[in-house]
């Protein structure tokens, strides 16, 4: 999974933090000691609106001196339509998501942005688009709507709490000694996994971002909670382009695509329906996740 990726639109925000906690200085050196260096040619492409399309085009990817990681990836997205990943453990999920964000530049292929190779196009516009929420949620020292409002400092309360409610995070933080405004990150209080990724969540749902992109976004919530946040989504997708990377099969059921990765392959794709029906791996691992489920807590649903 992706660690210690932020996007790059937060940096300012966060540099007046940095003479407060050096524990944050450190942690933001690491951020920008992973930000591969793609520059922006002189002549990049200046994304003005929201993009219409994105595809992915026969892309592969290898790591400098490793096997190909990433072989022959197409698919194509649409305002409105959600994709989702799957695939066992190293199958090169957070490469593609990589590789969208534009960390990365494809081997072969290309990833086109209405038509523009990703690469061509102005990245600090492009990260304009783009709400990305990693598995290992990154929160600042400072309260918690400050984190929630991190991207969009003009937000009003209400829409803060909006957000947070859609994100399921609404009824934890106001149990907090001090609600919205409880200190949290480095020198706060400390917060469980779920509820870091839930206010990181809530961050991307009040950018209202053209592109979300969401990397084991959940994978810390337990699956009562995180049923309920897919079901506060929905609406939320409906006006923009998903991308969605989980091991639980839950968080992708709804997506239009589903990809199956395996070894940098897609070996199968389609919905949730026409993949069990298909009877492949995808079959196998929904029988497995949601037997599991039922035995559990019910929450799998079938
Ligand atoms: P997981 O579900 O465990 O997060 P994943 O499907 O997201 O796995 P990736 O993290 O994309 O898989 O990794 C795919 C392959 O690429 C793995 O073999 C991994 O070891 C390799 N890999 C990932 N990042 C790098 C890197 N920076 N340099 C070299 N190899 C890498």
């Amino acid at each position: 999974a992706m660690r210690l990726v932020l996007p790059l639109f937060v940096f300012g925000m966060l540099i007046n933090q940095i003479q407060q906690s050096e524990a944050s200085a450190r942690r933001i050196r690491e951020i920008l000691a992973v930000q591969p260096s793609i520059r922006d040619e002189p002549d990049a492409i200046v994304l003005t609106k929201p993009p219409q399309r994105i595809e992915f085009d026969k892309v592969s990817f290898t790591y400098p001196g490793r096997d190909r990681t990433i072989t022959n990836i197409s698919f194509a997205m649409a305002p409105g339509q959600m994709i989702g990943v799957v695939g066992p453990t190293g199958a090169g999920k957070s490469t593609l998501v990589k590789l969208l964000l534009r960390y990365y530049q494809p081997g072969s292929g290309e990833i086109l942005v209405d038509g523009a190779p990703v690469h061509r196009i102005d990245m600090e516009s492009y990260r304009r688009q783009v709400g990305y929420v990693s598995q290992d949620a990154f929160l600042f020292f400072g309260t918690v709507a400050e984190n929630i409002a991190l991207g969009a400092p003009e937000a009003s309360r209400e829409a803060i709490e909006e957000a947070a409610s859609i994100a399921g995070a609404h009824e934890f933080i106001t149990s907090l000694p001090q609600g919205y405004e409880t200190p949290v990150g480095e020198r706060g209080l400390k917060l469980s996994g779920g509820q870091r990724q839930r206010i990181s969540l809530a961050r991307a749902v009040l950018r209202d971002p053209p592109l979300l992109v969401l990397d084991e976004a959940t994978s810390a919530v337990d699956t009562r909670t995180e049923a309920l946040i897919q079901e506060n989504l929905r609406t939320f997708r409906n006006r923009r382009m998903t991308l969605a990377v989980a091991h639980r099969l839950s968080t992708v059921r709804a997506s239009d695509t589903i990809l199956v990765l395996v070894d940098g392959v897609v070996v199968e794709h389609g919905t949730h329906e026409s993949l069990v029906a298909q009877n492949g791996a995808y079959a196998n691992l929904w029988a497995v996740q949601s037997g599991e489920a039922t035995q559990n807590n019910g929450t799998g649903g079938h």
